[in-house]
């Protein structure tokens, strides 16, 4: 292991902690850092600080917000009877931008990974259970990615709510095996919720 100065060595030990960055990508973007003007350091600093101080996860829907419960959630005029289940807060935003859905949203926050250490308890789904439980939800849309975890995921949160008597679908055709949500254009996000199936 090379030495840095400590305080570049103590950036790489926080820039190892995002997600996909291993030891070559923490040095790169340190050193990329070092290079920059410190007014541009202090505004990334600032941004970061503002995230950890001012954005908590919405109590109902876990996507990350300034107001809890969020603005979509607490919005009276969605379909308070439709739940659409995502991977990721940007599948989300994804799905909002088509413009395609009108109900409720609740975020996982990942997918069934065992390889990766993420089982079932790590995904919320106890907060999903008693959201749904407490009765206004009449039809869950699980609209994980169409990927293998994707479909793992969907049916392990599938089998978990339906003692709760729901609708349980899946958005259908129109998505590409392996694709992902976030990078998916409206239009293809649109076909797909209307040509949801039943689970
Ligand atoms: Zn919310």
């Amino acid at each position: 292991m090379k030495s840095y100065p400590g305080a570049l060595e103590a950036l790489m030990v926080q820039l190892r902690k995002l997600p996909g960055v291993g030891h070559k990508t923490a040095a790169r973007l340190a050193f990329h850092l070092v290079r920059r003007p410190a007014a541009e350091i202090e505004a990334l600093a600032a941004a970061i600080l503002e995230v950890g101080e001012r954005l908590v996860l919405c109590s109902s829907c876990q996507n990350p917000t300034e107001s809890d419960p969020c603005p979509l959630c607490s919005d009276p005029t969605r379909d308070r009877h439709k739940l659409c289940v995502v991977e990721f807060p940007a599948d989300l935003a994804s799905i909002e931008n088509s413009g395609a859905f009108k109900g409720r949203y609740f975020v996982l926050h990942g997918t069934l990974a065992p390889m990766q250490g993420v089982g079932p308890d790590d995904l919320r789904l106890e907060k999903l259970r008693q959201l749904v439980a407490d009765g206004e939800i009449e039809e869950v849309i699980l609209a994980t990615n169409p990927t293998v975890e994707g479909n793992a995921t969907a049916l392990l949160v599938g089998e978990h709510l339906r003692p709760l008597g729901v609708r349980l679908s899946r958005p259908a055709c129109g998505l590409p095996v392996g694709a992902d949500l976030e990078y998916m254009d409206p239009v293809t996000i649109s076909r797909s919720l209307a040509g949801r199936g039943s689970l």
